[in-house]
């Protein structure tokens, strides 16, 4: 099919659009007739299924909820999750009015943490077919990351310090438990090696995004991404 680039669009000229220089519009390939099964369909195994408790920050009786394996630029990015394996649409109605509440709360506790000015919530969902929503926090008065590209920005800005990282994460995990549930992540106490499990000699778990494929935010693509945010494409 013969394919002349679209004109680029107004938003790669916004403040908040994370690169300069001149651009061209990627070329689009074919569609596929048949879409690959996602992780969690079919054959493919599921991720967030077979992701024991201590590989989350805080979970309850229906719910979970989950953190990057290591700091990243934003202040605090978390994944929330249903503990039976169901997609948006298959939620019965429990679940979805549940699904209200815990994002409202989820986004009130990611907002109760200094230097955050707003929480951004976002489910995509072509690489996992485990319901699984993105909770990404925008840093105060960073104004040139409202909006659309905080995702972006997320691969870009340098990582959090692992001892903030980490006192935000228990200070959202008590939020939450304070409602229902366990909290599991812990403030730090020592300076170590970030883990991917927040008990004590847990087996590493493979990064959040790389466990959903669609991944980190950056991406809503249906392929793995490497773990480490340095080996990330831009
Ligand atoms: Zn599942």
């Amino acid at each position: 099919m013969p394919h002349t680039p679209p004109a680029v669009p107004e938003f790669t000229n916004w403040p908040s659009f994370p690169f300069e220089g001149n651009f061209r519009v990627r070329q689009l390939d074919d569609p596929v007739e048949v879409e690959p099964l996602r992780k969690g369909e079919g054959s493919r195994e599921c991720t967030a299924c077979t992701s024991p408790d201590d590989a989350y920050i805080w979970v309850g009786e229906r719910w979970r909820v989950r953190a990057m394996d290591r700091p990243t630029g934003l202040p605090m990015v978390l994944i929330l999750e249903t503990r039976s394996h169901l997609d948006l649409g298959d939620l019965p109605n429990l679940l979805a009015a549940e699904l209200g509440v815990m994002t409202v709360r989820l986004e009130r506790a990611i907002r109760s943490l200094d230097g955050v000015a707003r929480v951004h919530v976002n489910r995509w969902g072509d690489g996992s077919a485990h319901l699984h929503l993105w909770f990404l926090a925008r840093p105060y008065g960073q104004l040139q990351l409202r909006g659309t590209f905080l995702s972006l920005w997320d691969a870009i800005l340098p990582p959090i310090s692992e001892e903030q990282w980490r006192e935000n994460l228990a200070m959202v995990a008590a939020w939450l438990a304070d409602f229902e549930g366990r909290p599991l992540a812990e403030p730090p106490r020592i300076h170590w090696q970030a883990p991917a499990s927040f008990t004590e000699g847990g087996e590493a778990e493979p990064t959040a995004a790389a466990a959903y494929g669609d991944g980190d935010p950056v991406s809503i693509t249906a392929e793995e991404k490497p773990p480490a945010r340095d080996d990330r494409e831009a």
